[in-house]
């Protein structure tokens, strides 16, 4: 089991701020923004460019819930924005092979990242 299935069962604490039948977000343990969320699929899809076609619909919802998470935790869509961010493999600085939206939000996010 990766780390997030972990977190999804449970074995492992999390702070979690959302979840439904499809998917979990919780606290990254390591914030690098005032407010620094992971939204997980609970179907374990190892990393994005990996996901099935048969996943379609779960990776729209994945993404129709991000603006909603940001709201709930106070940073609406309209206001002064935010960052999502999937890393991929090696070189997109992945460390856990359970894909995951990155939420960045409160504070100014750099571009070009590093
Ligand atoms: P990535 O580098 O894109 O694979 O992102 C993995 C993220 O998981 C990092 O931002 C870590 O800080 C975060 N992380 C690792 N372990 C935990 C944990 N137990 N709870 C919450 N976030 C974690």
């Amino acid at each position: 089991m990766t780390l997030f299935e972990r977190i999804i069962a449970r074995e492992i604490p999390a702070d979690i701020v959302y979840e439904d039948d499809l998917c979990l977000a919780f606290k990254d343990i390591s914030p690098q923004a005032p407010i620094h969320v992971l939204l997980i699929p609970k179907k374990p899809i190892p990393r994005v460019g990996e996901a099935d076609p048969k996943d379609q619909a779960l990776l729209g919802h994945l993404l129709l819930k991000v603006g909603s998470i940001a709201s709930q935790l106070g940073v609406k869509p309209t206001d002064k924005g935010f960052r999502v961010a999937i890393n991929h493999g090696q070189d997109g600085g992945e460390t856990v092979p359970h894909m995951h939206i990155h939420l960045l939000a409160g504070r100014p996010l750099n571009w070009p990242p590093g």
